[in-house]
């Protein structure tokens, strides 16, 4: 069974009063126990090594921040505030050596300085690989903003630069080998290494985004996500999505950006008529965030349409056309 067909049948069982159905960015509880109008907000993610990282190119504390920064960033991505954290460790026969054992928590340490966030426990195993899950509990002060809110007419942003870290890890393969200025280089492996999730801006847009989700799978197949759980058509302009200059700008260029994962930037719907609060919140934050498309008509079978050089395409059939592959959670509803 492939991810996303496992988290669809999961999606269908009810977990019962109080919990979120499984298939948002994170679980979303709230009861009597909770303070009124403050949800608890719960993420896991896994990184196993010579799946999601390599020893060799990851320094202990950069594996230390990314893994708290993208468990962190789907709490973010509904609007929430990440506060405290576990990690379970499962060291093989072999471990890696102690400095960078301690290397990962001092990552860890640097990550909590940023975002006043604590590590509160874990759990040590012997196993066959060396792999990281960590665990983030967060808290949301009133209802949090989930993938399924689109409406018909809701103006679509992203914050930061789409593709920066897809160029990191093409880099950290040697499969990137464009001579790149030293400045774009660093912002490049910085990206991919050093994920920022977008807290701040996830909490302003708490009240204001109708729907929204963390970039982590591709611009393109996170969107898609955005209008499955919504039961919306959307349509992006392609000129519009923001990437690193370095990309030449031409359509392939900006379809790979828009395909590579783990860019860990909020991707959001907003009601028309906060246009003018949603660039206020960016300019207060000097936080980036441009307008990439519209949500168009409610329908049972979403279509995400892609406007470049003045064609409107299917996204899966201008992927198809450059060669590019269908992706993650989009790929089920083409
Ligand atoms: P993201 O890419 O945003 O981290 P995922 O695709 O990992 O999100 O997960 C999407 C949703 O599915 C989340 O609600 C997550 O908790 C849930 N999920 C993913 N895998 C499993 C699993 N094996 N069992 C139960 N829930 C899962
Ligand atoms: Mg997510």
């Amino acid at each position: 069974m492939k991810e996303f067909e496992l988290i669809n049948f999961l999606k269908n069982s009810a977990p019962g009063p109080g919990f979120s159905a499984i298939g948002d960015d994170c679980a979303v509880i709230e009861g009597d126990w909770l303070a009124s109008d403050s949800y608890l907000l719960l993420s896991t993610d896994s990184m196993i090594e010579g799946r999601h990282f390599l020893r060799s190119q990851t320094s202990g504390t950069d594996l230390g921040w990314k893994v708290m920064a993208q468990a962190a960033s789907d709490i973010a991505a509904m609007g929430g505030k990440p506060m405290v954290a576990l990690i379970s460790l499962t060291l093989p026969e072999v471990a890696p050596d102690d400095d960078y054992i301690k290397q990962i928590y001092s990552g860890i340490a640097e990550f909590n300085d940023r975002y006043d966030t604590s590590l509160v426990g874990g759990d040590t195993c012997l196993g066959k690989d060396f792999s990281m899950a960590l665990t983030f509990v967060g808290n949301c002060s009133s209802r949090p903003v989930l993938r399924s809110g689109a409406s018909k007419g809701d103006q679509i942003w992203v914050s930061g630069t789409i593709g920066l870290a897809g160029k990191g890890l093409a880099l950290s393969q040697g499969k990137f080998d464009t001579n790149l200025e030293q400045s774009d280089l660093k912002r490049i492996e910085n990206c991919f290494q050093r994920p920022s999730p977008r807290i701040e801006l996830g909490d302003k847009l708490l009240g204001l985004a109708t729907a929204m989700i963390d970039v982590s799978d591709g611009l393109i197949s996170d969107l898609g996500l955005i209008c499955e759980a919504s039961s919306q058509s959307a349509q992006i302009e392609l000129d519009d999505v923001p990437v690193h200059n370095i990309d030449s700008g031409d359509e392939l260029s900006t379809l790979r950006a828009c395909s590579a994962g783990e860019d860990y930037e909020l991707l959001f719907t907003a009601p028309a008529e906060k246009n003018t609060s949603v660039r206020e919140i960016s300019k207060n934050l000097n936080q980036p965030v441009t307008l990439i498309g519209q949500v168009g008509a409610n329908t049972t079978r979403p279509k995400l349409l892609i406007h470049s050089q003045g064609v409107i395409s299917q996204a899966e059939k201008l992927l198809e056309s450059h060669g590019l592959p269908p992706r993650g959670g989009w790929e089920h509803t083409a």
